[in-house]
C-alpha cells in the first residue's frame, strides 16, 4: 500500500496536521479510501476496528470544508452509534484540525442540550452525533442540514443494530441530494447494504475485511469455568496478569454492576476499578472514559456500550466474563486491544454448557482459541463429547449464577438472530470487491 501520506492527494496544511498527529504511514485503509473520497465518490469503507477508519474520512471532510463554502448551517455531519463515540470522533477532528479556523462540535444524548444549541449557533463546520439527538435538534430548528457537503456513517453496522434505522432515515431524506456520502462499517450485513443502495449515488465499495476479522497482534484464550466461581476465577486471572488496563465485559448491566462492587471491595484497588453502561448518566460515563484514557483507572467492568469504536491505546487485556451472545460482538470487543499492531491478549470465560458459543466464535474469527488454566480451577470440557460428562440438566448459568442473566442486556441487539449466530455479516457478492 502507498508508503506516505503525500501520495493521497491532501493539501499542505493538512499533510502537516497529519504529521502534528504523529501518523506517518497511512494504514491500507486510509490509503485507499482518502483518495477515493477527495474525487467526491459515495464510498462503503469495510474493514475491522481499529484499522484507522476515522481517519480515513475526517481527514476527507477537512480537506472539504477547508475550501470556501456557501455558508448556512455545517457543512459535514457524521453519525456514530454512541456517544463516547461522538466524542472519540470530535476528538480527532480537533487533532487533526489544529491551527485551522475548522470547529467540530459533538451532539449527542444525556447531555443538556442548551450546550449543544450555544455551540451549534457559532455555525461550526461539522458536527458529530448520535442520530437521537441530531433529529431532537432538527426537530427544534438549532440545526440545519440544507448546507451538508459530506454525510458520513461511522460504525453503520452498530448503528442498525441498535435501532437506529429509522432516525438514521429520517435524517439522510432531509440531507441534500447533492451531497456525497461515507459509509464505513466493519461488517456489511443486508440492512446495511439497502441502506446503502437507498441512499448512496451508486456507492464504491472498499472492502478491506477479507481475513483480517481479528487482529493478529492478539493472543486469545479461553477457560472452561463454573458459572460461580467465574468471579474467584477472575480475581485470581487479574492477579496472575497484572495488566496494565483491562476491560472485563459483562452482558448485562446489573452483572456489570455486581462485579464492579466485588472488585472495588478487593482492598487498596478500589479507586483503580471503575464500570460503565447505559444506565449510568452521562456525566458519569464521560468521567470515567476520561479516566480510563488517562489511565488512573485500570480495571473498567462495561457492557458492550464500550465495545465497539472505543480506542484506548494503553489497554492490554479483554476480558469476556461473559461470553458475547452474538460473534460480532466477540469481534468487537477483543479488537479494542491489540491496536494498530500493539500487543493485546483476550480471555474468554466459557461455562460448560456454552460450548457452542464458543465454537460460532471460532468460526467467525476462522482461528482456535487456545485453552488456559489456573490451578485450583477445575476446568471442564467444553464440547460434548461421547462418554460420561459431568453436565446436569437444569444447572445452567442462568441459575446458580445469579451475576447477570436476570438483567435486561444492554442496547438490546436486535439482530437478525440466525444470520448474526452464524457470523454472516458478510456482504452480498454485488457488494465485495478485494483490494
Ligand atoms: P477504527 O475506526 O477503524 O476502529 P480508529 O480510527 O479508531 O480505527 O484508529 C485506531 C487507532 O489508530 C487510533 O488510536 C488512531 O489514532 C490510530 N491511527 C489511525 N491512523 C493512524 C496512522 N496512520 N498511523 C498511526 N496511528 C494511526
Ligand atoms: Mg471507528
Amino acid at each position: 500500500m502507498a508508503g506516505s501520506f503525500r501520495e493521497l492527494g491532501l493539501s499542505p496544511a493538512t499533510l502537516a496536521a497529519v504529521e502534528r498527529a504523529g501518523y506517518t504511514v497511512p494504514t491500507p485503509v486510509q490509503a485507499g479510501l482518502i483518495p477515493r473520497a477527495l474525487t467526491g465518490a459515495d464510498l462503503l469503507g469495510q474493514a475491522r476496528t481499529g484499522t484507522g477508519k476515522t481517519a480515513s474520512f475526517v481527514l476527507p471532510i477537512l480537506e472539504r470544508v477547508s475550501q470556501p463554502g456557501r455558508g448556512g448551517g455545517p457543512r459535514a455531519l457524521v453519525l456514530v452509534p454512541t456517544r463516547e463515540l461522538a466524542v472519540q470522533v470530535r476528538d480527532e477532528f480537533e487533532k487533526l484540525a489544529h491551527g485551522s479556523r475548522i470547529h467540530c462540535v459533538a451532539v449527542y444524548g444525556g447531555k443538556p442540550i442548551k450546550g449543544q444549541i450555544d455551540k451549534l449557533a457559532k455555525h461550526p463546520a461539522v458536527v458529530v452525533g448520535t442520530p437521537g439527538r441530531v433529529l431532537d435538534h432538527l426537530s427544534r430548528g438549532t440545526i440545519t442540514l440544507s448546507g451538508l457537503e459530506i454525510v458520513t456513517l461511522d460504525e453503520a453496522d452498530r448503528m442498525l443494530d441498535i435501532g437506529f434505522r429509522p432516525d438514521i432515515e429520517k435524517i439522510l431524506r432531509r440531507c441534500p441530494e447533492s451531497r456525497q456520502t461515507l459509509l464505513l462499517s466493519a461488517t456489511v450485513p443486508p440492512p446495511v447494504a439497502k441502506l446503502a443502495t437507498r441512499y448512496m449515488r451508486d456507492p464504491e465499495i472498499l472492502d478491506f475485511s477479507t481475513n483480517e476479522i481479528s487482529v493478529e497482534t492478539i493472543d486469545q484464550f479461553y477457560f472452561t469455568v463454573d458459572p460461580t466461581r467465574k468471579f474467584d476465577l477472575l480475581e485470581r486471572l487479574l492477579e496472575r496478569e497484572n495488566p496494565r488496563q483491562v476491560i472485563v465485559f459483562c452482558r448485562t448491566k446489573r452483572g456489570t454492576d455486581k462485579i464492579f462492587e466485588r472488585l472495588s471491595r478487593r482492598r487498596g484497588h478500589a479507586a483503580e476499578v471503575a464500570c460503565i453502561h447505559g444506565d449510568l448518566s452521562q456525566g458519569i460515563r464521560d468521567r470515567v472514559m476520561k479516566q480510563f484514557r488517562e489511565g488512573t483507572v485500570k480495571v473498567l467492568v462495561a457492557t458492550d456500550v464500550v465495545g465497539r469504536g472505543i480506542d484506548v491505546s494503553s489497554l492490554s487485556h479483554i476480558i469476556n466474563y461473559d461470553i458475547p451472545e452474538f460473534c460480532d460482538d466477540y469481534v468487537h470487543r477483543v479488537g479494542r486491544t491489540g491496536r494498530m499492531g500493539r500487543e493485546g491478549v483476550a480471555y474468554t470465560f466459557v461455562a460448560p454448557d456454552e460450548g457452542p458459543q464458543l465454537t460460532r466464535i471460532e468460526m467467525r474469527i476462522e482461528k482456535l482459541l487456545k485453552r488456559d488454566e489456573i490451578a485450583g480451577f477445575e476446568a471442564f470440557d467444553r464440547r460434548p463429547k461421547p462418554g460420561p460428562l459431568p453436565i446436569r440438566e437444569g444447572t445452567g448459568p442462568a441459575d446458580n449464577a445469579g451475576q447477570t442473566a436476570d438483567a435486561a442486556p444492554e442496547e438490546q441487539p436486535k439482530k437478525p438472530p440466525a444470520a448474526a449466530l452464524l457470523g454472516k455479516g458478510r456482504a452480498p457478492k454485488r457488494f465485495r470487491r478485494a483490494l
